[in-house]
């Protein structure tokens, strides 16, 4: 059989085989694993109409492409194999020792609180915090980490529950998106007087996915008008029907604003964690559990609120959740008090990791520091990669091409100008160019100033397109937005920025001029000369200054003058052509003299822009 050619380039046949591949991965990465040429691969692509470089990140989907081309069957492994992968070198696994029948000790259930907004979860979280306070604990002063304990009584033993208090669908799906589990029971709130509605069918749809149990509360029955039967009724549509209809859901009638039933709920929640799950975990293992809070406190440093779900977490101990790593040194409970060990279920906030958790990540405790430094690197080293190979955003042809192949309906953007008329201006006569109903144009932000890191971060969350207007980014926004694949436009002229959004929402983008940037200098001194006029004292920051090129001239990223000339250039006292990055140099910018330290001087060309 003759070895495959793509292209009239010869590759190495597969005949099948299967590639396991890191989501991320550059085709020389692939190269390695067959021991192929990696600059074959590139022209191969090349071929099936993809130019990449071979040690750039390339998609899935690539990859799968290049791979059957050749007769390989290539398997993207996902991060979360990978991480077993990892942890297997380690030779760790989450839930390895677990232990035996004998190691189990029964342990507090872990409760979620979701149902519709304004149907009283926030004050039943509030409610249930204040009448069962830790007995142990009570007299300090609530803190808010994400959650807390309560006792109460069932048979007259003491038993504790451990409430999630972030309300809302929020958490609980941010959780199970990353592959933690950290609820047992769902406690579905829904208020007497208004009765299911749609997010109450999300909660329960949430749970059902989830396969946690549900306690139904019904709420607000001190109201006028309400009607807890109308509640059982309806919610037997969705399949949680009362035990006193015969089903084996509990419901439960409480006020969260007079305190009504509360113990009454509660016990509903451990009866239903006792008929229905076996919570039992080995608190005599290393820790491990989840991650469901975290933030950067000025003072303390990285915070995390932790939930133990097997073993043991003790101060000192090394610590790694997600892609961050640390030392337990303190610990604290939701009374502020310190705790030096928490057990299963026991929600603590932990100080010492040396950057912050995602909500959601799940944690382990592992023998030394080194190890959880290793281990959190390689995950960090992997979501850069996994990030970078994904980050296609839109850009404006991108778009221009989806809309002709109806595949968006909607252009967001964020607008930055020199001046709120402007934005204004250019933000109103967008809004009312007139292209038909198919698509909409969205300004998810707009503001005076030159662009920022905020600016970028919104754009990727938000897929947007960034219109910079007589502005430009500040220092590292630049690179910032590349590496994030933000499309920026610049514009100086209102009705080319309206001509060109008004042609990319009727996909008819076309062809264009491009700016190229040639070099940046800063403005380190000025010299002031009756004869040549203000002389500009530079060092070079990027690429190149040549003279007669053209220049627009910046201060803090607002553009001063658009339409400049590099009219003398000097190293010295000898005048230069062109002077190359981080060399100082003499900018005589002809008659134009408002130049002052600090500003930046940006040379570029313009050029006929190749179409996609
Ligand atoms: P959430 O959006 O589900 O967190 O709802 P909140 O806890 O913020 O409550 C929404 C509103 O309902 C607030 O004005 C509460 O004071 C009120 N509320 C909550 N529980 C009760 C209750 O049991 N009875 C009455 N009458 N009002 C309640």
């Amino acid at each position: 059989m003759q070895a495959p050619s793509i292209g009239g380039i010869t590759l190495p046949r597969g005949n099948g085989a299967v590639i396991r591949m890191a989501r991320g991965s550059s085709l020389s990465d692939f190269a390695d694993k067959i021991d192929a040429n990696p600059a074959s691969m590139v022209q191969a692509l090349f071929h099936l109409g993809e130019m990449v470089t071979a040690t750039q990140s390339v998609s899935d989907d690539i990859l799968e492409l290049l791979g059957s081309e050749m007769g390989y069957e290539v398997q993207i492994v996902s991060p979360e194999d990978e991480d077993r992968e990892l942890l297997d070198t380690f030779d760790l696994s989450y839930g390895e020792n677990e232990g035996g029948e004998e190691d189990l000790q029964v342990r507090p259930p872990v409760v979620t609180v979701m149902g519709h907004v304004d149907h009283g979860k926030t004050k039943l979280l509030d409610a249930i915090r204040s009448t069962n306070v830790v007995a142990k604990e009570a007299g300090g002063i609530t803190q808010h980490i994400g959650a807390y304990q309560v006792a109460t009584h069932l048979n007259d033993v003491e038993r504790l529950i451990t409430f999630i208090d972030t309300p809302g669908h929020e958490a609980f799906t941010a959780m199970r998106a990353r592959g933690s589990k950290s609820t047992d029971i769902v406690v579905l709130v829904v208020a007497a007087d208004d009765g299911v509605m749609p997010q109450t069918v999300e909660a329960i749809n949430h749970a059902k996915a989830a396969d946690v149990p549900i306690v139904v509360a019904i709420n607000k029955i001190d109201k006028e008008g309400a009607n807890p039967d109308k509640i059982r009724q309806q919610l037997t549509e969705y399949g949680l029907v009362a035990e006193e209809y015969g089903g084996d859901t509990m419901f439960v009638e409480i006020s969260a604003r007079q305190r009504t039933n509360i113990d009454g709920l509660l016990e509903a929640v451990l009866l239903t964690a006792d008929a229905a799950l076996d919570l039992r975990a080995n608190p005599n293992m290393q820790a491990e559990g989840v991650a469901i809070e975290a933030h950067l406190d000025r003072g303390r440093g990285a915070v995390a609120t932790v939930l133990v779900q097997r073993g043991t977490l003790r101060v000192g101990d090394s610590i790694v959740a997600g892609n961050a790593y640390g030392r337990v040194r303190a610990m604290l409970g939701d009374h502020g008090e310190n705790v030096a060990e928490a057990t299963p279920s026991r929600p603590v906030q932990v100080l010492g990791f040396t950057s912050v958790p995602g909500a959601g990540d799940s944690f382990m405790v592992v023998e030394e520091d080194r190890v959880a430094r290793q281990i959190a690197e390689r995950r960090q080293a992997r979501t850069r990669k996994a990030q970078v190979a994904n980050r296609r955003r839109i850009t404006l042809e991108d778009f221009n091409t989806a809309l002709q192949q109806n595949k968006v309906e909607q252009l967001t953007l964020i607008i930055k100008g020199d001046n709120s008329g402007t934005v204004e201006a250019l933000e109103d006569s967008l809004m009312k160019l007139d292209v038909g109903e198919e698509v909409n144009l969205r300004v998810v932000h707009r503001g005076v100033g030159g662009i920022t890191q905020d600016d970028i971060n919104l754009a990727v969350i938000t897929d947007a397109i960034v219109i910079g207007f007589n502005v430009k980014p500040v220092r590292g926004v630049q690179e910032l937005a590349d590496r994030e694949g933000v499309d920026i436009r610049y514009y100086t002229v209102i009705y080319q920025a309206i001509d060109e959004i008004e042609a990319a929402l009727k996909g008819l983008l076309k062809p264009e001029f491009e700016e190229v940037a040639v070099g940046t200098a800063e403005i380190r001194e000025v010299f002031r000369s009756s004869k040549f006029g203000n002389i500009a004292g530079c060092i070079v920051r990027s690429g190149e200054i040549r003279r007669n090129a053209k220049a627009r001239l910046l201060r803090a990223g607002v553009v001063i003058n658009d339409n400049l000339t590099i009219d003398s250039l000097k190293r010295f006292k000898d005048d230069a052509v062109e002077v190359r990055e981080g060399f100082e140099c003499g900018i005589g910018l002809g008659s134009w003299n408002n130049i002052e330290v600090e500003d930046t001087i940006e040379t570029y060309e313009i050029r006929e822009k190749p179409r996609a």
